[in-house]
């Protein structure tokens, strides 16, 4: 397929077929439609919406999150250079990237950990959909990423985040989380943009092996530090068997469970077949980045 790495090409075609892996590409060749989450941690939503209107800025909603928007002529610069992108308003977030923290389920009073989490969309979100109500830890092991989460977590208001300069992957076993998000460094193959050479990725063998030898160290530790019985959400932005079932099975080998997600509601999102049941793959298209969802319980 014109432009595709010829590894990711290999091995979505192994895994998708020729048709999915045909649309997959599309998916992949479309110029992406810029979106954000309206942060109701810093002003009143309604108001905000009224203060993109008034900037001219044409939006349309999806019906499974009322603070998604997607803008359908204005591109990101249109938006972050306004008061309200300065305030923290507003937070520029793909749709996709948004699902996880929903269907992670945090409520006020629980103690949340962010495994991975710079910069910090889905730890905002965490706190906008608890109303700052989660005491949420947010670890992420690369100091600049970590000082842009600091930034971010400000500015968005959300005042109830610790964010830990710590590689996740050593927190001490003696911890306890209610819940828990690990949106796992990936091979990003989800968000693959051809045509635009910030994105080409580095699609090889070594690095996929070294990524997912990762992501499964990580998931194991967040088992570890879940609550017996209480659930995580484990993501990427990845549309690759290897970094998403492949990992989910391996946990499953541990002894967690599988939890389906509720997707009553979520019929719009572009879905992909996945290996297992109750998990959510979309599929990269103009409005979405390929991502994968996956809730897992540990047992009591
Ligand atoms: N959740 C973030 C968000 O929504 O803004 C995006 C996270 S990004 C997919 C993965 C992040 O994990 C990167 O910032 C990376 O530096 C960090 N990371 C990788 N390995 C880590 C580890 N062992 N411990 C903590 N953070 C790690």
């Amino acid at each position: 397929m014109e432009g595709m790495a010829p590894f990711l090409e290999k091995l979505l075609l192994g895994q998708y077929g020729e048709e999915i892996t045909a649309q997959i590409a599309q998916g992949f060749a479309a110029r992406r439609a810029a979106t954000l989450r309206i942060n109701p941690l810093r002003g009143d939503a309604q108001q905000t919406r009224a203060e993109l209107a008034a900037a001219g800025i044409g939006m349309q909603g999806v019906p499974w999150y009322a603070d998604a928007v997607i803008l359908t002529d204005a591109r990101e610069d249109a938006v972050t250079a306004l008061p309200l992108y300065e305030r923290g308003a507003v937070y520029m977030q793909s749709l996709s990237s948004m699902i996880p923290a929903l269907f992670l389920g945090a409520q006020a009073g629980e103690n949340v950990l962010d495994m991975a989490a710079a910069p910090g969309g889905k730890t905002t979100q965490i706190a906008a959909l608890t109303g700052n109500g989660a005491m949420i830890t947010a670890c992420e092991k690369n100091k600049i990423r970590a000082e842009r989460l600091k930034y971010n977590v400000e500015r968005q208001g959300a005042s109830h985040v610790t964010v830990m300069t710590a590689d996740a992957g050593q927190l001490d076993d003696l911890f306890r989380f209610d819940r828990i998000l690990l949106d796992a460094p990936c091979s990003g193959s989800g968000t693959v943009q051809l045509g635009n050479p910030k994105s080409k990725g580095n699609f090889n063998d070594a690095n996929l092996a070294k990524t997912t030898k990762a992501q499964a160290a990580l998931l194991n530790k967040a088992l570890k530090l879940l609550r017996p019985g209480h659930e995580m959400i484990y993501s990427t932005c990845s549309i690759l068997e290897r970094e998403n079932e492949a990992i989910v099975r391996r946990a499953v080998s541990w002894g967690a469970e599988v939890v389906p997600l509720e997707l009553t509601g979520f019929e719009d999102v572009p879905a992909l077949p996945t290996k297992i049941p109750g998990t959510l793959c979309v599929m990269p298209t103009q409005l979405y980045e390929g991502f994968f969802v996956a809730k897992l319980r540990r047992k009591k």
